[in-house]
């Protein structure tokens, strides 16, 4: 501590040991003093430390691009979709990262809407995302949630499913992410009879979105009737809401339409009927016409829409990502010495069949399921090699496909 010599009237920095004559102000504290200097170097320090911590999480953050290219080994499609998701979680992260300075531009939460028909890759995307930034995921469907005393699932538990998935790990859990499905199942319908209203499941979930301190009972003793409760803010969580909002298009068409009208243009071109161009020109007030309350709308401020899978994209669903489906088949049948081949024909029947369904890519494993389950079932006891041959017919007739043993004999599996 520095030594002040009171009776000469020199005091002296308790850091560096200058007195007031050498310095140019002298701060009091309640037991010692600190000169402008220090309070200059202390600064600079504080400063450095500030930058490094932000520096070494953003060298850690994968950048838009690196997002976008790790996006497109498991998600065919949505180029759009993809690209948003990159830079809005980007920015996300970023923001956490920040270090609150004063004179900081206050960088606000940007939870995101993707709007989508089922079965286009919304959850893939959560999914994919959470896995590439490495951080816990949370997935809800929005239908089980009620509003906070009703039978059903609370708001909480969508915490609680978050701080589960961080396997306990609150700090972790705070920069979690949560997807929440089916958002449009909780809209405000005029005239239903439902006794707990979509719109109040909304406003329980405005605050946290918005970002807030929770109580989340984690553990209950039924005997004791004692409950274990943590804090988690949610802040810094990032929540991405997904739907199909079947009649959106419609509403977009006739707002569309509407101001055609009004210009003395003609009425929407075909083009406008395309579902997915549709989706594309949504606007606020458009959700807000779809049953969405403007609070909620205000706390998504990110809306991302997706494109109806075509053929296309389904044959490559089935074949291109990481983890396509037809690749795992293929995979299985190696295991017991069999080697699987979809010709070109079948893949494109079984994409047909999926379309028929109206399911999106989520009708494929089924599909693939029917048609494999009688060639897992016989290949493994087969002694040597084969190839099984899956073709259009056996996709379209439901037949069991052809296999080749050791030796070229051919023989068709029992049914
Ligand atoms: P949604 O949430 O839009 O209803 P999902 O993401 O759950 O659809 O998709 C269901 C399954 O279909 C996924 O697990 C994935 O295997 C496949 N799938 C859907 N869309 C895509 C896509 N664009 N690219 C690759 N696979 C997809």
């Amino acid at each position: 501590m520095a030594k002040n010599d009171n009776n000469s009237g020199v005091y002296k920095c308790s850091f560096c040991g200058k007195s007031n004559r050498q310095v140019n102000r002298l701060i009091a504290g309640q037991s010692g003093y600190i000169c402008d200097d220090c309070v200059k170097i202390c600064v600079e320090m504080l400063e450095t430390e500030i930058k490094e911590e932000e520096t070494a999480i953003s060298n850690e953050l994968p950048k838009p691009k690196k997002i976008f290219s790790i996006l497109e080994e498991y998600v065919i499609g949505q180029e759009e979709a993809k690209k948003t998701l990159s830079v809005a979680v980007y920015n996300h992260y970023k923001r956490i990262g920040q270090k609150k300075r004063k004179e900081d531009v206050e960088l606000q939460k940007s939870n995101i809407l993707m709007i989508g028909p089922t079965g286009s890759g919304k959850t893939l995307l959560a999914q994919t995302l959470a896995k590439i930034l490495n951080v816990p995921l949370a997935i809800v469907d929005a239908n089980s949630l009620t509003e906070a005393g009703y039978v059903g699932e609370d708001v909480e538990d969508i915490l609680l499913a978050l701080i589960q998935s961080a396997n306990g790990d609150i700090s972790k859990a705070e920069r979690g992410i949560i997807y929440i499905d089916e958002v449009d199942k909780i809209a405000k319908k005029p005239g239903a009879n439902r006794d707990i209203s979509g719109e109040g499941v909304q406003q329980a979930l405005l605050k946290i979105l918005e970002g807030t301190s929770v109580n989340v009972p984690i553990q209950s003793n039924v005997y004791q009737q004692m409950q274990e409760m943590v804090t988690i803010d949610t802040t810094n969580i990032l929540f991405i809401c997904g739907g199909a909002f079947n009649d959106l298009d419609k509403v977009i068409e006739k707002r569309i339409k509407g101001k055609a009208l009004g210009f003395g243009a003609n009425i929407a071109s075909k083009e406008d009927k395309d579902v997915g161009k549709l989706l594309k020109d949504v606007m606020p007030d458009d959700l807000l016409q779809d049953g969405l309350i403007p609070e909620f709308v205000g706390r998504l401020p990110i809306i991302v829409t997706l494109d109806p899978l075509d053929e296309n994209a389904l044959i490559q669903i089935l074949t291109k990502p990481k983890n396509a489906l037809v690749k795992q088949y293929q995979k299985l049948m190696e295991m017991d010495n069999a080697q699987l081949i979809f010709e070109d024909d079948a893949l494109k029947a079984i994409a047909h069949e999926a379309i028929l369904r109206n399911t999106g890519a989520r009708g494929l494993r089924s599909i693939l399921e029917r048609i494999m389950r009688n060639v897992m079932f016989e290949i493994p006891s087969f002694e040597g090699s084969s190839v099984c041959t899956i073709t259009k017919e056996d996709v379209l007739l439901n037949q069991s496909p052809m296999l080749k043993v050791d030796g070229g004999k051919s023989l068709k599996l029992k049914k």
